[in-house]
């Protein structure tokens, strides 16, 4: 059978659970995890030149100039790995722009669906107070849920922190971008029949469960069904 490769975009505020139900999607599907915010991370850690670029804003909590991100979006899409089998976006499109952009990049086919994620901003403030992630492969845990060998990655060994954004000044500069910048896309996706909004609130697994049943309903079900 020839099937058409997945391609899923999530949407939702910071601490929303994107990074996690992104990941569990990622491996549902055997289709590529693409991180914007792991990418960048990643960039600057290396000190590559699109790293220093990135740097300050990230410190900040402010949104990269689209210019920067979107050819490096462009560049990792264009991968055998996610032409092939497909992609779930975690962190792009963040701006109208940018989502014009991913269509033109992504043309003809575009987007099959876009997951909204739908949290409270009372619980994501909560969720990002006590958030740590893995400073190399971007798992997520938490205070209440550290991994289980003293703060070292459960997936990949790698040193387990709290992100340097995640300060009570860049959240509040992050969720204020979120409103402006990214929270219209809702209502562009919806507008082209690809939106799906998730209930975020509840364990990873009851999320990613109803996750799997809004793909199910644009036609993207697993190889077991
Ligand atoms: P969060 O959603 O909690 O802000 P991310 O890891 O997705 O975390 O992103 C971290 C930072 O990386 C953002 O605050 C922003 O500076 C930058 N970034 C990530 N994705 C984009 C994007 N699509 N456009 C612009 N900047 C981005
Ligand atoms: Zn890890």
């Amino acid at each position: 059978m020839v099937s058409t490769p997945i391609r899923i975009a999530l949407l939702g505020r910071q601490g929303a659970g994107k990074g996690t139900q992104a990941m569990r999607i990622s491996h549902h599907f055997a289709i590529a995890h693409i991180s914007t915010g792991d990418m960048l991370r990643a960039a600057v850690r290396a000190g590559t030149p699109f790293g220093e670029k990135a740097k300050a804003y990230l410190q900040r909590g402010e949104l990269v100039p689209d210019a920067v991100i979107v050819g490096v979006v462009a560049e990792r899409l264009g991968e055998p790995d996610a032409k092939r089998r497909g992609f779930v976006l975690d962190g792009f499109p963040r701006t109208l722009h940018q989502a014009e952009a991913l269509e033109s990049i992504l043309l003809p086919e575009g987007l099959g669906v876009v997951v909204n994620l739908e949290v409270p901003e009372w619980l994501v403030l909560e969720r990002l107070a006590s958030r740590r992630v893995c400073s190399v492969c971007g798992a997520n845990y938490s205070v209440a849920m550290p991994p289980h060998v003293d703060w070292t990655c459960d997936v990949c060994g790698g040193e387990v922190v709290q992100r340097a954004d995640d300060t009570e000044e860049a959240i509040r500069r992050r969720l204020a971008a979120y409103e402006s910048a990214t929270a219209p896309l809702i209502a562009f996706y919806e507008g082209r029949g690809l939106l799906e909004t998730v209930d975020g609130v509840g364990d990873p697994e009851e999320v990613h469960e109803r996750m799997l049943e809004a793909l199910a309903r644009h036609g993207i079900v697993g190889e077991a069904g």
